[in-house]
């Protein structure tokens, strides 16, 4: 598969250079500049099919020549030690459990996928220095997966706040290959001066740096498998139409779906799942984009006001704006209805689910009642965070305290990053240097 930026038609790169290299020239994100048909492959799986299985017939046709199918299935082995989890939990009613990897969170899929494909790539001896903005939760995630993978050197920018789950050993002082460096500032400041070090060509091409954020191909298309994943569980028994609740704040997760349904997996639609920010909505329903002011809520990983994949969900309504309106369905969900749907989750079904889970849920129902589904359509859930990460929220809601596994336990604890510095680029590009 070939990429272009969404901002223009040429030129076009290979899967390797769209994530070595990230970022267009012109500012836009990499889409694929042509579709490739997954419909033979599910020809041959069913219940079966293990994931990796899927994963190695699949990544092939995603990398295109960079990749055959005996360097898929060892990649697929050195990214997964977990799976999804298709959980059949109503008439009709699944829930996509995609929180079994190592830091509780579907993240956990594209950035293992994503480790795993670059240290194949560089494995000729060359060196990639790997950029990204992260929070707390997303920070383990990523060293995680990056730890220790030959030839990466992973740089996490952190705004003020308590950095956790870091292992100290795996820095570089220490002889691994992750820095971390807080920034006095925010987020928006981290990824600020991620695309600012990525654009001072000087720097980035001495160490050959790209983003490991989700504006990198390379962790959005991997988030591909698990929908054909989800499909093949359930192809032989469906009857009816087949539907995706996403909760969606960045919009990778509902992206990574459009695309496995482009490439042809048959499903009817998707729902568009936001909690109060959901300036995304009226897009949806072929208005102009006009973001609106943040708004916090009790699931934190949806309040986005402008999505950074917006370019890329836009690209798709350019292309077939009314096949899009017939296909995507937008819902907005409170604070209120989300605590409600934890407790009705709970107690109908004895099962924990995440906020933002929840909020995926409660919008499958209101979609589900609005548009009277009942009966003939089959909904999957996207279950995207592990419940016991919002422990607190889990007990308020259904009145039972909730167990938090070990593995959880270690990413809550306290750490110190080997830099503090003032958010800019002088500052970073000095920090990251002193580190060699
Ligand atoms: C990041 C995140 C989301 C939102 O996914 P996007 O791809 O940004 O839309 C949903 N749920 C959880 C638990 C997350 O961490």
């Amino acid at each position: 598969m070939q990429f272009r930026s969404t901002k223009s038609m040429f030129p076009l790169v290979s899967y390797k250079d769209a994530v070595l290299n990230c970022m267009p020239d012109d500012g836009g994100l990499y889409v694929p500049c042509k579709t490739v048909d997954f419909r033979q492959f599910f020809l041959n799986m069913n219940k079966k099919t293990t994931f990796n299985e899927l994963v190695t017939a699949i990544a092939p046709s995603i990398l295109e020549g960079g990749l055959n199918s005996s360097c898929a299935s060892r990649i697929a082995e050195s990214a997964f030690d977990f799976k999804p989890e298709l959980i059949d939990i109503d008439d009709g009613l699944y829930l996509l459990n995609l929180y079994n990897g190592p830091t509780g969170v579907f993240k956990d899929f594209g950035i293992a996928f994503m480790s795993a494909i670059l240290e194949e790539f560089l494995k000729d001896g060359e060196q990639a220095m790997i950029l990204a903005a992260a929070r707390p939760d997303t920070g383990v995630s990523m060293a995680h997966a990056f730890r220790g993978r030959k030839g990466v050197l992973l740089v996490l920018l952190y705004p003020s706040g308590q950095l956790r789950g870091l292992d100290s050993s795996s820095f570089v002082q220490n002889g691994g290959n992750i820095i971390p460096i807080q920034i006095k500032g925010t987020f928006d400041d981290c990824q600020r001066l991620v695309i600012e070090t990525i654009n001072d060509r000087d720097f980035s091409e001495r160490y050959n740096v790209t983003s490991a954020n989700t504006m990198n191909p390379g962790r959005l298309f991997p988030q591909i498998f698990y929908y054909l994943y989800a499909f093949t569980q359930l192809k032989n028994k469906l009857c009816g139409d087949l539907v995706f609740s996403v909760p969606s704040g960045n919009f990778g997760n509902l992206i990574a779906g459009l695309y496995a349904w482009k490439f042809g997996m048959p499903v009817n639609g998707f729902i568009a799942a936001m909690n109060a920010n959901n300036s995304m909505g009226g897009f949806i329903h072929g208005k102009p984009f006009i973001p609106k002011p943040l708004i916090y809520t009790n699931s934190p990983a949806l309040d986005v006001s402008v999505p950074i994949n917006y370019e890329r969900l836009a690209s798709f309504y350019t292309e077939a704006p009314a096949v899009m309106r017939n296909i995507v369905y937008p819902a907005s969900i409170t604070d209120e209805t989300t605590l409600e749907t934890m407790e009705h989750v709970y107690k109908k079904y004895n099962a924990y689910i995440d906020p933002h889970t929840a909020v995926a849920f409660a919008a499958a129902m209101e979609t589900s009642d609005r548009l009277k589904w009942k009966g003939n359509t089959n909904i999957v859930v996207l279950a995207t965070g592990h419940p016991a990460r919002s422990a607190n929220l889990a007990e308020k809601a259904t009145g039972k305290a909730i167990k938090t596994p070990d593995f959880l336990k270690e990413l809550w604890k306290k750490c110190d990053p080997i830099a503090l510095i003032p958010p800019q680029l002088d500052a970073f590009e000095s920090a990251v240097a002193s580190c060699f």
